[in-house]
């Protein structure tokens, strides 16, 4: 914990408020101000533009970017000059390929050199590090004016943008000594919100965040897929009363099918999932017709397959992100670590932007069978058991898999069972599959819940996509 996280956790909970209370106002002040309220106005318009305009507009902002970066910092020019990369030839998005794939080992080895120089207001932004490398970004405040303003657009989306919100984050802002805290909130009224705590979601204190959530009434709930998904199974099973918000924005994790159908059912709305990183690389959205979609003016999305050739439409790749919104350290062809696909079709929501279809999760934390094929996404296993709280899926051996579950009312054995079955039938009956009851599945320094964990390939350099300078 930091000086400030110590200070704060010895504070009653009165001036824990209060301290919320005020840093909230300089957060407020710092994201709402500056750039934001343009670049909120931009992004109004140009959510209509048509695929033609997009395009003209992404091949602006990447030479713009392109050129930015060769000039400020000290890592693109020198790449520049060792492959023969002259900055003013990459005029397009079909001229980025003439860039390498940038790791994230490089980007630790390389901090210094990636950060650009004379960008004012900077700070540093840590990565949660789910993979094991914790990134340190710097961002300058105008990038994190255009950040929330995507953010803002998302909630546009949702119907929610300016309402009152209940969040769920990895902050300790209810310190977590306390196992059965007076309060599991803390005010924050500058932003219309108050920040609850997400270590603290319990049987035994379940109570009271439903008193203190149907008091509040917030217009959505923002929070990691995983923490608002054991709230609403703890509402469900134990009879409590549920706010009724009219969105429940999630991100950070990946939204699993079973989480989303708890989530609106025991609040009566719809989930509005995001996918996009620390590292400001990359940023897409539901729409109001539950389509992911890539906002072009964010950044350029790439999705490469195992030669480092654009995935066709519908076929997991490997995500590649050139961002245009963090101008402090510019990263070009960031291989962000994660595995998507994209669609084929329109959305009927009328936008042009890119349409990803599936989010299949971490590229190292896909499991792998012995025939070598990678599968991501396995929660279809657990649809429809309900006396599964949560559950995880790990990887040991070639052939060993582990199922660490959290059994709800009604758990019966052959529920388990039936779930080993579900994952010999997508993963080869070869898999041998122990299925392990435990009381509680740990989540991450930074509060995030992993539904799949590759403990055996991690560190292998097998990996999708590998082409590296
Ligand atoms: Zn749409």
């Amino acid at each position: 914990m930091s000086s400030a996280g110590r200070v704060y956790a010895s504070l009653p909970t009165p001036l824990q408020h209060l301290a919320t209370a005020a840093y909230g106002v300089r957060v407020q002040r710092l994201r709402r101000g500056g750039v934001y309220a343009a670049t909120r106005g931009e992004l109004a318009t140009s959510e209509r533009w048509s695929t033609d305009q997009l395009a003209e507009l992404q091949e602006r902002r990447l030479r713009e970017t392109v050129q930015h970066a060769f000039r400020t910092t000290r890592y693109w020019p020198e790449l520049g000059r060792r492959l023969g990369i002259d900055a003013q030839r990459i005029r397009g998005v079909g001229d980025l390929r003439q860039l390498p794939l940038l790791d994230k080992a490089t980007v630790v080895a390389r901090s210094e050199d990636l950060s650009a120089a004379g960008v004012p207001d900077t700070a540093i932004y840590y990565t949660s590090g789910t993979s094991g490398t914790t990134l340190a970004i710097p961002i300058d405040a105008a990038s994190r004016q255009r950040n929330y303003a995507f953010f803002a657009r998302a909630l546009a989306w949702a119907g929610v943008e300016g309402g009152r919100s209940a969040t769920f984050a990895g902050r300790p802002v209810v310190p977590s000594g306390v196992a059965h805290p007076r309060s599991v909130w803390r005010w924050n009224p500058g932003m219309r919100n108050r920040l609850f705590s997400a270590y603290h979601i319990s049987e035994a204190n379940a109570p009271a965040y439903s008193r203190a959530l149907v008091a509040f009434g917030p217009d959505y709930l923002d929070s990691y897929p995983s923490a608002v998904a054991a709230l609403a199974g703890l509402f469900r099973d134990l009879r409590l009363p549920a706010p009724r918000p009219r969105a429940i924005i999630t991100s950070s994790e990946t939204l699993l099918d079973e989480q989303r159908a708890a989530i609106a059912e025991v609040f009566g709305a719809p989930c509005f999932d995001q996918y996009g990183c620390t590292e400001q690389s990359v940023y897409a959205s539901q729409c109001e017709a539950g389509t992911y979609h890539v906002h072009p003016e964010y950044g350029i999305v790439e999705i490469l397959d195992e030669r480092g050739e654009p995935a066709r439409a519908g076929v997991p790749g490997e995500v590649v992100c050139t961002s245009f919104t963090n101008d402090a350290f510019p990263l070009l062809r960031y291989r962000i670590g994660d595995v998507a696909a994209f669609g084929a079709s329109a959305c009927r929501c009328g936008r042009s932007f890119p349409v990803i279809e599936q989010l299949c999760g971490r590229l190292d934390d896909l499991i792998v069978t012995s025939d070598g094929r990678r599968v991501g996404r396995l929660d279809p296993v657990f649809k429809g058991r309900r006396s599964i709280r949560e559950a995880q899926i790990v990887q040991e051996g070639a052939r060993d898999l582990v199922v660490r579950l959290v059994p709800g009312p009604g758990y019966l054995e052959a529920d388990g069972a039936a779930v080993a079955r579900e994952l010999r039938a997508r993963l080869g009956a070869e898999m041998r599959i122990e299925i392990r009851r435990v009381a509680s599945i740990e989540r991450s320094a930074s509060g995030k819940f992993r539904a799949v964990i590759n403990r055996w390939a991690r560190g292998t350099p097998d990996r999708l996509g590998a082409r590296n300078e």
